[in-house]
């Protein structure tokens, strides 16, 4: 038997998700059932939306989880590079097989034609699609037009009739009319492969045998089935996993549930608890057994039992199993240390201390200062926020006006933070002081405290945003109307 390897492939443009770690939870503990390896493989093709920061804290917040590779572009292995970045060469190879074969052509096409195209066919209420021009060219006129340096894609030809026919090893056949598939652009002008066309040729380079990823991908299969039949090789087993939802059953997004990883890390859930959640997303022990380990998860995996009903990612489910864990794994010594561990990282203490020294005269005086560092949400209520120069809508829109602010920045430097603010302060033409009251009290619980630009840049986006949000909650909320009023204002500063 041919060994069993399977992948993760994110792409590294935001921060890691718990989508990710839930497909890759899966797709380790069905290689490492079948005794095979786990791959990472950075998808990075996207040069303007890939970043490394969002390279290193994927890496970081998987490895953080458990849920470790057997080869990736940190560890290395026989099929390298594992970055798609560094793979151009292997794409330019390839891509010239599709061309000879007569698989793939040179489209010419400008934006205008192709916007234009679009509204055609919007308003004719065709199915959107690029229309085959640049098939007619003749050899001599490609020829001609590349020598003249014309800009250009590679597109991949795709049948005119018929359907396409996979297995998913979870649904069984699936069937799709070759007329909903575009003919996909393989290689972009700036002489990148897509999406599509890297995955493909990875995954057979590097041996994948099983391709297990998220719902969202299964209408690509047929371009996938495709580039195979094309090259001429054998195919994976592909198996499509349920998409996490929300509790109200729509796709799992971060404007309801928190979805980084992070933030479940810094509101202090134990690695051991999230990985065991994210276990029970679709699949249960045999046992009925709720609380579960990776080995033992591993040892009992059977991946046609997963069940594709939308699982749901429920935070309050997740703080019992949490719960859970942190009464009967951690004995009194443990449970110290696991919280020493989380609260009192080096790097933030060595950032936190200079802060709060300023401000006591007896140690006695630090836990009520420090306390909003080693919080997760900060208990606060609306008198709090009672202030002359400010009314309770000029609160709401500062509040989600830095919160928005706050998501778009790059970094979290203290630099970074207290330029933003000072920006957003000036554009709202504040006072430094009245525009920041607010924020003390949604990230402190309290009128007064320490810098609260140090306190947002150290305590991070996640916990900042779930403040942030919880005082606009504790303030009345904010209507659909307006959000859309604030939308338009935000757009316009
Ligand atoms: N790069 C894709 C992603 O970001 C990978 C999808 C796949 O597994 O094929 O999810």
């Amino acid at each position: 038997m041919t060994s069993i390897r399977t992948r993760i492939a994110p792409s590294p443009t935001g921060d890691p998700h718990v989508g990710t770690a839930y497909i890759a939870l899966f797709n380790r503990c069905f290689a490492h059932q079948h005794k095979g390896q786990f791959i990472l493989r950075i998808e990075d093709t996207d040069q303007l939306r890939s970043t490394s920061k969002s390279e290193q804290d994927i890496l970081a917040s998987l490895r953080w989880l458990g849920l470790d590779w057997d080869e990736g572009p940190d560890c290395g292995g026989e099929y390298g590079p594992y970055r798609q970045s560094e793979r151009s060469a292997i794409y330019q190879d390839h891509i010239k097989i599709l061309l000879d074969k007569g698989h793939a052509f040179h489209c010419f096409c400008s934006s205008e034609r192709l916007d234009a195209l679009r509204k055609e066919q919007m308003e004719q209420k065709q199915q959107l699609g690029y229309d085959g021009h640049c098939t007619h060219l003749t050899a001599e006129e490609v020829t001609q037009k590349l020598e003249a340096g014309e800009e250009h894609v590679i597109r991949m030809k795709i049948p005119e009739q018929g359907d396409c026919e996979f297995e998913d090893l979870l649904r069984g056949k699936v069937n799709i009319s070759w007329s909903q598939i575009d003919m996909q652009v393989l290689m972009k002008s700036d002489g990148l492969p897509t999406y599509h066309f890297a995955n493909v040729v990875d995954d057979h380079l590097m041996q994948i045998s099983h391709v297990i990823r998220g719902e969202e991908w299964i209408n690509s299969v047929p371009k996938h089935v495709l580039l195979y039949q094309y090259f001429e090789w054998e195919p994976p087993v592909f198996c499509h996993m349920p998409l996490l939802r929300n509790p109200d059953k729509s796709k799992l997004s971060k404007r309801k549930n928190p979805t980084s990883i992070n933030y479940y890390r810094d509101m202090g859930y134990l690695p051991q608890a999230l990985v065991n959640y994210l276990g029970m997303m679709g699949w249960t022990m045999p046992s009925g057994e709720e609380k579960f380990s990776i080995e033992a998860m591993t040892e009992a995996f059977d991946i046609s039992r997963v069940s594709l009903g939308g699982p749901i990612f429920d935070t309050e489910k997740l703080d019992w199993l949490n719960g859970k864990y942190l009464r009967e794994d951690l004995d009194d010594i443990s449970f110290a240390q696991a919280f020493a561990t989380w609260a009192f990282a080096q790097d933030r203490v060595a950032r936190i201390v200079p802060l709060i020294k300023q401000r006591v005269e007896r140690l006695s005086d630090v836990a009520d200062i420090a306390h909003l560092f080693v919080a997760g949400l900060v208990s606060v209520d609306e008198a709090t926020f009672a202030h002359k120069k400010l009314s309770k809508e000029d609160s709401l829109a500062i509040l989600q006006f830095t919160l928005w602010k706050l998501e778009a920045l790059p970094d979290f430097e203290r630099e970074t933070v207290e330029q933003c603010l000072q920006e957003l302060a000036q554009t709202l033409d504040l006072k430094i002081r009245d525009f920041l009251f607010p924020l003390f009290v949604a990230i402190s619980g309290k009128p007064v405290s320490v810098s609260v630009i140090e306190s947002i840049s150290i305590l991070g986006l996640d916990i900042s945003r779930a403040r942030i949000r919880h005082a606009i909650e504790i303030l009345g909320g904010i209507s659909k109307k307006q959000a859309k009023q604030l939308e338009k204002d935000f757009r316009a500063m």
